[in-house]
């Protein structure tokens, strides 16, 4: 019986790998990678001798045949991206949906993403929340983030570290100078910081601070629209409560 197994691996710090997964990598037949130089440093760390196939953004389409044989001609195939959750703004999406086709089963082990400490310590509402990943770098970005302006749930986003400065102009201009967010930068690295204040505040700590390494966005949602109490077309004079 084949099965596809997706194994997190870690964001910044190596202690957070979990042991399941470590048992994951050790076990199965073959390892689907991003990157196999990545993930070959990793298994080295591990001390792990496995064979490692590439499975990468560029060749997601093509490789799937080859990654379908290989799936059903073996017991337990991994698949990692070169860091975080596979299919989380990584490769993987095309792969589980071709498995699950082809009624392989899949398993996605718990573990390492980006916006989840990000999401959680950036101290906003996150009981209910919105991905969004890499918003368009050109075509559609305004639009994209007019429409994200007034969504009433915490936002989450990934971004470049060059990007960082333009993006915080933009959410001065679409959000407001008053938009609270919270900037999540390295997260379980030695230099792990978050920035956290109004956009005008946090543009202004980035433009004194050159952004660098990896980032996560996190934004307060939209205050709720005032409502209308009553029946405003009631006539004042009939109101006897
Ligand atoms: N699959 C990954 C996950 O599960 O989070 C995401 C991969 S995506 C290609 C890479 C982006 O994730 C980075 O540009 C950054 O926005 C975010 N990211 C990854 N590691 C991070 C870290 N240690 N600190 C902050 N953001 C990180």
């Amino acid at each position: 019986m084949s099965k596809l197994a997706l194994v997190p691996t870690p964001i910044g710090n190596l202690e957070d790998i979990t042991l399941r997964s470590i048992r994951y990598l050790k076990e199965c037949d073959s390892i689907f990678a991003e990157d196999t130089r990545v993930t070959r440093k990793l298994l080295a760390h591990l001390q792990i001798d496995k064979k490692v196939l590439p499975f990468h953004a560029h060749n997601e389409h093509k490789a799937l045949e080859s990654a379908l044989r290989e799936l059903k001609n073996s017991e337990l195939t991994v698949l990692v991206s070169d860091a975080g959750t596979p299919g989380i703004s990584d490769p993987g999406f095309l792969l589980v949906r071709a498995a699950l086709e082809e009624q392989i089963p899949v398993e996605c082990l718990p573990g390492p993403t980006a916006f989840i400490p990000a999401l959680v310590a950036s101290g906003f509402p996150c009981d209910r929340f919105v991905f969004e990943g890499f918003l368009p770098h050109k075509k559609g970005r305004q639009t994209k983030l007019k429409e994200l302006s007034t969504e009433e749930r915490t936002l989450v986003l990934y971004e470049s570290p060059h990007r960082l400065q333009k993006c915080l102009e933009q959410l001065v201009e679409f959000f407001g100078a008053e938009r609270k967010i919270c900037v999540a930068r390295e997260i379980s690295k030695f230099f792990e910081e978050f920035v956290r204040g109004t956009t005008q505040e946090v543009l202004q700590h980035f433009l004194k601070n050159e952004p660098k390494g990896e980032i996560v966005v996190v934004i307060e949602g939209a205050p709720k629209p005032e409502k209308v109490t009553g029946n405003k077309y009631k006539d004042k004079t009939q109101d006897n409560d």
